[in-house]
């Protein structure tokens, strides 16, 4: 299995280490290559903590990145992208890729979070939505359908993200039809365009979750429509490059893949599984 991982955060957003760390600790994991995702700005009323990347760091952080892809040349492939949220502006500047995702939803004007914390949530969908989470689920999949028409992306980022603080089920069941099929109608419109889906550890690198999004039921959806995957940890520190890229690689191969989308200098690639 390639051992790439194109969804990374640095300290130019929310990450914990430097670019420089990122890539020493992607050179200790075995990967052959990795690549650069912050978080594109957002404004104040959709990012009040500040946790995407400020929109005058931007010039620096594609700097940074250009100078690792040359001081490590010959040892590891280095790739400029951005996670493009789809509440951000249309970026200025040319990227080798961008994750399209999703992390809120608006609602009588405010915005909120889908995946800040547990009770953030609950107290959003209590207040907002007289508790109905089916109401905001519905809400964040009419979004989700349209990230790939709105970001321009090649990499749907973590599709199920309103599941992250649900693996007990206590938020809404995802077995119910009313979940279940606003989800499969997104995947359906997604998977009109020429896009890769990423299988996303994230949640698992930080306890939230003990399986990666998307869930084996669209996994296995995407598959069935011919769609595409990679592998991802969205990792925000420079030891969680490869959390669970096995456990990742095994619930795609369930799911009926045997192979896995691959960046190359010559554009997207599939590689054997
Ligand atoms: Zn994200
Ligand atoms: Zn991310």
């Amino acid at each position: 299995m390639p051992l790439q991982n194109l969804h990374t955060h640095t300290v130019f957003s929310d990450g914990k280490n430097t670019a420089e760390e990122m890539v020493q600790g992607a050179l200790r994991s075995g990967c052959t290559s990795l690549g650069f995702s912050e978080h594109s700005p957002l404004s104040c009323d959709a990012d009040p903590d500040g946790y995407t990347m400020r929109p005058e760091k931007v010039p620096a952080y594609r700097a940074e990145v250009l100078r690792m892809r040359e001081n490590y040349a010959g040892q590891l492939e280095i790739f400029l992208g951005l996670e493009q949220d789809i509440d951000s502006a249309p970026p200025l500047d040319c990227y080798d890729y961008l994750i399209g995702s999703v992390h809120g939803v608006w609602k009588d004007g405010i915005y909120l979070p889908v995946d800040e914390s547990r009770d953030v949530l609950m107290g959003a969908v209590e207040e907002h939505y007289d508790g109905d989470f089916y109401g905001f689920v519905w809400d964040y999949y009419r979004r989700e359908a349209e990230v790939f028409e709105k970001t321009g992306c090649q990499i749907i980022g973590h599709f199920d993200l309103v599941t992250k603080f649900n693996e007990d089920g206590r938020l809404f069941r995802e077995d119910e039809p009313r979940y279940r099929n606003i989800a499969l109608e997104a995947l359906e419109t997604l998977l009109q365009n020429d896009v890769i889906f990423e299988i996303n550890t994230g949640a698992m690198s930080w306890g939230y979750r003990t399986a990666p999004y998307p869930a084996a039921a669209f996994l296995k959806f995407i598959r069935e429509k011919h769609g595409r995957i990679c592998i991802a940890s969205d990792s925000h520190s420079a030891d969680t490059l490869t959390f669970a890229f096995n456990q990742a690689a095994e619930l795609a191969r369930a799911c009926g893949f045997h192979e896995t989308a691959v960046l190359t200098r010559d554009g997207f690639q599939t590689q054997k599984l």
